[in-house]
């Protein structure tokens, strides 16, 4: 066994230990200034939780597809997809709506990829001119329902894609506590030129409980006013 003399080690000790606090000190300010970096990227980056998707901010890449989209377990007759992470959340929402006595949480729809939408939105400027016709389906790219994040939400027995969804059981228990469960009601009354969308009490979008319920808590109605981005009523061209 070799035995070490104390003295250098001490010395060297204490070297170390100014070295150790520089590291320290240069990790913390490198900690402080990539938090905002990473909350810009957040926002811009697809296959974040907090990315902002609207008109004025296709997905990068247009075409993305999340690589981790599963079927709802529960709540699905329709056999929608989302992200693994929206799929558990969204069983622990509609267990707690039905605990509530609030009634059977359906899935009306989940992720649609780029070419499904691109079916959508053109079938829909065929029919009503691109005007109208955007009004009622996203160009592909710009939807949130490609993120995989996105859900339209029914319950059993009640009409769903119509404001009056917002006075039903099912959407008043949803609009106050599904940020319990990491959604927003992406587009609340009164922000359509903000959000660029009318009212719509059955779309919500997931962002984790964490930045769901600071919004709740803070009172931003908006994930536009949240990350301070620019509003987007309209699409840039
Ligand atoms: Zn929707």
């Amino acid at each position: 066994m070799k035995t070490r003399s104390s003295k250098p080690n001490n010395s060297r000790a204490r070297v170390y230990s100014v070295r150790a606090f520089a590291l320290v000190l240069a990790l913390s300010l490198t900690a402080a200034t990539s938090v905002s970096a990473s909350a810009l990227e957040a926002v811009d980056t697809a296959s974040s939780f907090q990315v902002v998707v609207n008109k004025t901010r296709p997905l990068t890449p247009i075409t993305y597809r999340p690589t981790d989209l599963v079927s709802v377990p529960k709540y699905n007759p329709y056999g929608r997809i989302v992200r693994k992470t929206v799929a558990k959340a969204l069983v622990q929402l509609g267990d707690a709506m039905k605990a509530d006595g609030q009634g059977t949480l359906i899935v009306q729809s989940g992720y649609r990829s780029y070419s499904s939408q691109t079916k959508i939105h053109d079938a829909k400027v065929r029919a009503l001119g691109k005007i109208h016709g955007e009004k009622l389906a996203a160009r592909p790219g710009y939807s949130e329902h490609q993120t995989g994040l996105a859900v339209d939400f029914a319950a059993r027995g009640v009409s769903t894609l119509t404001e009056s969804f917002a006075n039903t059981k099912a959407g008043i228990w949803l609009a106050a506590n599904a940020y319990r469960f990491g959604f927003v009601l992406r587009y609340p009354r009164g922000k359509t030129s903000i959000t660029g969308y009318s009212f719509e009490p059955w779309h919500f979008r997931y962002v984790g409980v964490e930045i769901a319920t600071a919004m709740h808590d803070q009172n931003i109605a908006t994930l536009e006013e949240f990350n301070n981005l620019p509003a987007a009523p309209n699409y840039l061209n």
